[in-house]
Formats: C-alpha cells, sequence, structure tokens
C-alpha cells in the first residue's frame, strides 16, 4: 500500500489532483460544520449582489440566496451523488461482469446481450428516459447515471475474467471441490478489483458531469435544494447580465473534473503491474547516467568501438542490482568480438548501455566509458546519440518476430529505417530495400520485400533485421544472440553470412551468445562474462584450447561435439548468483571445484598480458606457460 503512494506520489500531476481533490472533500464534509448562511434562505431585497459584497464573499443568485453556502452544500451534494452513482455501477457492473465471463455459454450471451442493448442507446438520452419513466428527483437521476455506466464495467470486467477463467489457478480450485460462489470471490474476485478501481477512478469525473447534466436540465435536484447542475441551470438565465452566477459553479465543476481525472490517470498507472517494477516509467530517451567521475577526455584507443570500465545498475525500490560491473573491451573494424555467458550474466545490459538503450527507469549507467572513435558516447546529449543510433552503430536482436512491426511491410520497415538518417525518394528507397533484402540472401527480395513479418520463416525475419541492422551502413554491428530462437541450420546460415558481410564491408561486429560452439565459427576473439564482470578474454582459439578460468573450461564442458564420441556432459552446479547480493571476492566460488579460501577474500584483478587475461587466483592455465 505504501509503496502504491510512493509510486502515486512520484507523478507530478497526480499528486496535484489527489491535493486539490483532497481539499474540495475535505471542504465539503467540513460544510455543516462552518459558520454559513443557510442555502435556501431567499431574500429578494438582495438579489443579485456581486461577489465580495458585505455578508456574501461570492455574491447572492436571482433570489438573493448566498452563493458561497450554495456552492459548498451543492459541492457536497454533487460529489456524494457522483461517488454514489460510480460506485453502484462499479458494484453491478462488475458483478453482471463476472457472472458472465466466469460461466460463459448461454448465461454470457443473454447477459452480455443485454449489456449491449443498454449501450446501443444514446448515454445522455438513456439518462433521461430513466429519469423521465421515474420522475425528476436526485435519487431517480443517481439511479439513471449508474444504470447507464453499468455496460461499461460490465464489459471490461467481463473482459479479465474470461481470460481469468481458464487459468491453471482456477482449474485447481475447482479440481480443489471448491463451490462456483467461493472460486468467484477468492480467486476471481482479488484479481480483478484493480481493474475495478481503475476503471472507476477514470469515469467519476464523468459521472459528476453526467449528475450535473441532468440537474442542469431540471430532472436532478429539485428546487430549493442546490447542487453544481442545478445552480448552473438555474443561472443560465442570468448569464449576460450576472456571469459571476454562472461561473462561480462553472469553476468548481472544473475543478472537480479535473483533479479527479488527474488523480485517476495516476491510480491507473500506480495500480497497473507492469508499472510496478519500472516505476511510474515513461523510460527516458536515453538511459540515466550518474558517473561519479568522468573518464579522461579523449585517451588513445586502439579499437573502433571500445567499451572502459562500464558500470550499469539497476535501482528498483532500494535494492541496486550490480547489472554490469567494470567492462572493458574493445573491437577494431573487421573484427568479430564474442561475448559469452549465462543467461542473466550482464551480455544484454552492456551491449545496451553503448547506445543509451537500457530503459530508465531502472537503469543507471554510474561509470565508464564506451568510445566510438575515441569520442565517449555515454551521457552524450540526446540527438548525438540518435543520429548515431543505427547509422553507425545497430544492432541485431534475438527475437525478429519482436522486433519487426507486425502491421507493416518489411520493405517499408526498411525504408523507414534509412529515411531515419538520410532524406531519400521513396522509388530508392525501395531499391535500397531491395538491395539491402539481396545483399542478406533473401531470395526473390523483389517480391519479398511487400511481404508482412508473418509471412516469413524465422530465418527470413532474422535476415531481414540483420538487412534493417546494415541499412545505414554502420561501422559496428552488435548481434544480441541473433541466432538463439533459430534451428541449426538457419543458424549456420545466419553465421556465414555475418561473417561474409564483416569481411566485404569492414564491420566491427560483437557477437552475445551463451554458445561456445557459435563463438568457435565466427569470432576472432572472445570476452566470457560472468555476474557483470568479464572473467576471461583472448583470442578465440587460444581460449578454447586452454581455458583458464574454471568458468570457461565448464562453459566450454558443456558443448557436445559431433564425432568426438561418447562423453559425459558436464552441467554446472548451482546457479548464478544473483546481482544484488554479489559474494565477496570471486562470484563463480560458491560454484566452482578449485575455489579456495583466498578466492573469497577481496577484489581479484583481471590478470594477464595483452590481448589473453583471466581474473582467478587459481587457473586452469597459467597464461604465461600457454603463450611460451
Ligand atoms: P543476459 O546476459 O542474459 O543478456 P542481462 O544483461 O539481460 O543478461 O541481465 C543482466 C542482469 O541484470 C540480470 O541478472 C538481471 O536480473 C538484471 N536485470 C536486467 N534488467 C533488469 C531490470 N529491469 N531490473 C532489475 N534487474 C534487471
Ligand atoms: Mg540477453
Amino acid at each position: 500500500m505504501s509503496a502504491f503512494f510512493k509510486l502515486l506520489a512520484r507523478n507530478r500531476m497526480a499528486l496535484g489532483g489527489l491535493v486539490v481533490m483532497g481539499l474540495v472533500v475535505v471542504l465539503a464534509l467540513i460544510t455543516p460544520l462552518l459558520p454559513l448562511i443557510d442555502p435556501d434562505v431567499t431574500n429578494t431585497a438582495d438579489r443579485f449582489q456581486p461577489p465580495f459584497s458585505p455578508g456574501h464573499l461570492l455574491g447572492t443568485d436571482q433570489l438573493g440566496r448566498d452563493l458561497l453556502s450554495r456552492l459548498l452544500w451543492g459541492t457536497r451534494l454533487s460529489l456524494a451523488v457522483g461517488f454514489a452513482a460510480a460506485l453502484f455501477a462499479a458494484v453491478a457492473g462488475a458483478a453482471v461482469g463476472i457472472i458472465a465471463g466466469f460461466y460463459g455459454g448461454r448465461t454470457d450471451n443473454v447477459i452480455m446481450r443485454g449489456v449491449d442493448m443498454l449501450m446501443a442507446f444514446p448515454y445522455i438520452l438513456l439518462a433521461l428516459a430513466i429519469v423521465a419513466a421515474l420522475g425528476p428527483g436526485l435519487v431517480n437521476a443517481l439511479i439513471a447515471v449508474s444504470v447507464v455506466n453499468i455496460p461499461f464495467f460490465a464489459r471490461n470486467i467481463r473482459g479479465i475474467t474470461v481470460g481469468l477463467a481458464h487459468k491453471e489457478f482456477v482449474d485447481a480450485a475447482k479440481l480443489a471441490g471448491m463451490s462456483n460462489a467461493r472460486i468467484i470471490l477468492s480467486e476471481i474476485l482479488p484479481n480483478v478489483i484493480p481493474v475495478i478501481v481503475i476503471a472507476m477512478s477514470t469515469t467519476i469525473g464523468w459521472m459528476i458531469l453526467e449528475t450535473a447534466g441532468l440537474s442542469f436540465l431540471g430532472l436532478g435536484s429539485q428546487p430549493p435544494q442546490a447542487d453544481l447542475g442545478s445552480m448552473l441551470g438555474e443561472a443560465r438565465s442570468a448569464l449576460i447580465t450576472n456571469p459571476y452566477t454562472s461561473v462561480i459553479p462553472g469553476i468548481m465543476i472544473l475543478i472537480i473534473v479535473m483533479s479527479i481525472n488527474l488523480l485517476g490517470d495516476g491510480v491507473r498507472d500506480a495500480l497497473d503491474p507492469r508499472l510496478k517494477s519500472g516505476a511510474l516509467s515513461r523510460p527516458m530517451a536515453a538511459t540515466r547516467v550518474d558517473r561519479k567521475d568522468k573518464p579522461a577526455a579523449r585517451t588513445q584507443t586502439d579499437g573502433l568501438l571500445s567499451l572502459e570500465n562500464l558500470h550499469t545498475q539497476f535501482h528498483v525500490k532500494n535494492r541496486v542490482y550490480k547489472a554490469v560491473s567494470g567492462v572493458s573491451l574493445s573491437v577494431k573494424p573487421g573484427e568479430c568480438l564474442g561475448v559469452i555467458g549465462e543467461s542473466g550474466s550482464g551480455k544484454s545490459v552492456t551491449a545496451l548501455s553503448i547506445m543509451g538503450l537500457v530503459a530508465s527507469p531502472p537503469g543507471v549507467i554510474t561509470g565508464g566509458a564506451a568510445r566510438l572513435e575515441g569520442r565517449d558516447m555515454i551521457g552524450a546529449p540526446y540527438p548525438e546519440l540518435r543520429s548515431l543510433r543505427g547509422r553507425r552503430v545497430a544492432y541485431i536482436f534475438q527475437d525478429p518476430l519482436a522486433t519487426l512491426h507486425p502491421l507493416y511491410k518489411v520493405g517499408d520497415q526498411l525504408i523507414e529505417a534509412i529515411s531515419c538518417h538520410c532524406a531519400i525518394s521513396k522509388s530508392d528507397g525501395r531499391a535500397k530495400a531491395i538491395d539491402l533484402l539481396r545483399s542478406v540472401r533473401i531470395p526473390n527480395a523483389e517480391e519479398r520485400i511487400d511481404s508482412y513479418p508473418h509471412e516469413m520463416s524465422g530465418g527470413m525475419r532474422q535476415r531481414v533485421g540483420i538487412a534493417m541492422a546494415l541499412a545505414n551502413d554502420p561501422d559496428v554491428i552488435i548481434a544480441d544472440e541473433p541466432t538463439t530462437a533459430l534451428d541449426v541450420t538457419v543458424q549456420a546460415q545466419i553465421l556465414s553470412l555475418l561473417n561474409d558481410l564483416r569481411r566485404e564491408r569492414g564491420l566491427a561486429i560483437i557477437f552475445i551468445t551463451h554458445d561456445f560452439g557459435v563463438v568457435a565459427q565466427l569470432c576472432d576473439r572472445v570476452a566470457v562474462m560472468y555476474a557483470g564482470r568479464i572473467v576471461e578474454t583472448g583470442p578465440t582459439m587460444a581460449v578454447l584450447d586452454a581455458p583458464a578460468h574454471p568458468y570457461t573450461a565448464r562453459l566450454i564442458a558443456c558443448v557436445p561435439e559431433l564425432g568426438a564420441g561418447k562423453r559425459k556432459l558436464e552441467a554446472i552446479p548451482g546457479l548464478p548468483p544473483s546481482v544484488d547480493d554479489l559474494p565477496m571476492g570471486c562470484a563463480f566460488a560458491p560454484r566452482c571445484l578449485r575455489a579456495q579460501e583466498a578466492c573469497r577474500q577481496g577484489e581479484i584483478a583481471l590478470a594477464g598480458e595483452d590481448a589473453r587475461a583471466v581474473r582467478c587466483l587459481f587457473p586452469e592455465t597459467t597464461l604465461a606457460e600457454e603463450t611460451a
């Protein structure tokens, strides 16, 4: 609950709405205690006193009644009716929706067609018809407004319930012999309550307006009783001569509805479970950067792209997940660097940090640099990052179905990727897109360009993903497990395609994978990651032949070898550590057979010479003897 309020408080507009709404509600609650003139006492001698006249702070209306008093009493009444109507509509609508959604079949049909009939009438006409049938009066207006809003709740809740009714936990409850009523109360209801609250918070404003509308037409509150709508209605005749009589209740309605709607939006955001972990995040355009000490401005860098001591963390509530802690690596043109590690070792976060693509909040880059030809891109202004993304540094992601837009033809998406960075005519764009598709060896490129993503196979889609990455002739391609979702033959084709591309175009590739087999095929050098750090790095062949870090050795032992006879595949026991609570010393020590007391003591440095280095006190092979 306190988390909910914290989330709400982070949204300034919602907080503003809450404060204003709170003030209005408090005013309405204490109205009977205030020293006000009776709102219904008429005094024709005092008609149309302007605001700030003695005894009448807001003036008087056409019958000489005190406007301040009528306003406060009227607000009280309008709020009460609005809230009550929302509550009735929500309870009745939710009940109808849950029953229809849970029982389904004929029950659902009968109920929902009834609801559809209600929905077929225009809102306000239906309300008018109901009041006309019941007779004017505030209670009848309340009933009318509630009934008119039931379909909205019923439809919403039914949709959610249908989804829930076939979930495993409901089946389990049925198998446990629970009665339907009990299942509805204990399994379904708790899951739909947030939706009900959200729907309510976004409709109360409407209902207050609708009630005011009915009162305005004389069908709601009856004279002399004041509510905001009837005050407006009575002031109508004096709109030109004494506008303040209309303006005062009008402003109050505006304040109430605005603040309720702002608050309602905030409540919806705060209750939405998807937003819970990421706070009220509309992710920022680039990852937040909070570096204690800035890296030296321009040091000589050897590579085209180099990371220096990169630190990226996730700050969620009061936990800090150190996803990447001090990663340094670099690639030269035409070179392919493999980054390998179990899932969760921080490979993707490293890759996304380079172009500021880690979602923020909760992501924060807390240290290090990512240099493209010496220029540090971390903390670079957004327009600069944007011009680099896709043009100089391009990404290929794992799941091509998720990264391609399902509703656009692949050709149009390619043209869009090109036109993001350079103005290009439609026909040139199309020609270039066809070229791109050819270059990734898609047969019939002229026809394929008009396919939708769902009309292509997984391998095809990944080729389109690669074509898109190539669209602006980037210098560096970061491929994040591009072949994990593909079968082995297609994987081999994609790998050889990437290999050719880097030879032809001099691309630098950072290839992320968890498969040493893939690294062996494609990469010149490899960096092994564990718990957000590089534990070993070196030329691929050297690392494969003589892994120095026990973790590398065990990763390699996990790869089956064709034709090598029967061999027991060694799974690594245990799980990678959680990055919000890393152990002292070597993070792999708890799973390592060679670990000794010293491994758990303090920081272990990445030691070695030239490109070959290992972060281990008791390596499997000493690097010196191997290089000799
Ligand atoms: P992988 O090596 O499989 O690509 P990732 O780079 O995606 O791993 O993740 C590295 C670590 O960062 C993981 O341990 C994960 O728990 C953590 N992490 C990633 N995203 C978030 C997030 N939004 N909030 C908290 N932790 C996260
Ligand atoms: Mg990943």
